[in-house]
């Protein structure tokens, strides 16, 4: 069984420029590593992975976790996932069948979407990582440490990927104090 890093945060936590810090110092080749993320985010370039700072990395894009598979061919020893928490229900079950045939997951993901939830499997992929690293923002309102994502916009659609303007990483009490409600026990 191989090593699972989750890398976790609200958005603007350095969640993308800390994955991107691990595939680069990782003393793989090219043809042994392999970066992925998301069809459906298509912040910047199409074949990229790329953070807010502006750190690049060449990724595949994949609309479900089994697209995986045929990706980690036999010489992928090493696989970096962004945005996971946008995988799908399948997510978990592919990740772990990765970590039995030995390769390394490296994976990002907001825990938590605008409403305060948990954000699809993370929950579960949280469990299963035996390194977790949970990374903090600046809050928007008083710059405390901030882990929660608040949207100023009124439009119910759950994903609004690329709108970033839309959104503010948030502390507990002005995130509340936004919603104007206490952030739920999910
Ligand atoms: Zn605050």
């Amino acid at each position: 069984m191989s090593d699972f890093t989750l890398i976790y945060g609200s958005m603007f936590s350095g969640k993308t420029t800390r994955l991107i810090e691990y595939y680069n110092h990782s003393p793989l080749s090219e043809v042994e590593k392999v970066a992925v993320k998301p069809m459906l985010d298509n912040r910047y370039a199409a074949h990229r992975i790329s953070s807010h700072g502006g750190l690049q990395l060449p990724g595949h894009r994949i609309s479900k976790a089994e697209e995986l598979y045929p990706i980690c061919n036999d010489q992928i020893k090493e696989v970096y996932i962004d945005e996971v928490q946008f995988l799908g229900s399948t997510i978990p079950d592919v990740v772990l069948g990765l970590l039995i045939q030995g390769i390394k997951v490296v994976a990002s993901g907001l825990d938590r979407d605008y409403l305060g939830r948990p954000f699809g499997e993370m929950p579960r992929l949280m469990k299963m990582a035996n390194n977790r690293i949970q990374l903090q923002a600046k809050c928007h309102v008083c710059g405390k440490a901030a882990h929660y994502t608040y949207r100023h916009s009124s439009s119910d659609e759950l994903v609004l990927v690329g709108h970033t303007d839309m959104y503010e990483s948030r502390c507990k009490i002005h995130w509340e104090e936004g919603m104007g409600h206490s952030l739920p026990d999910w």
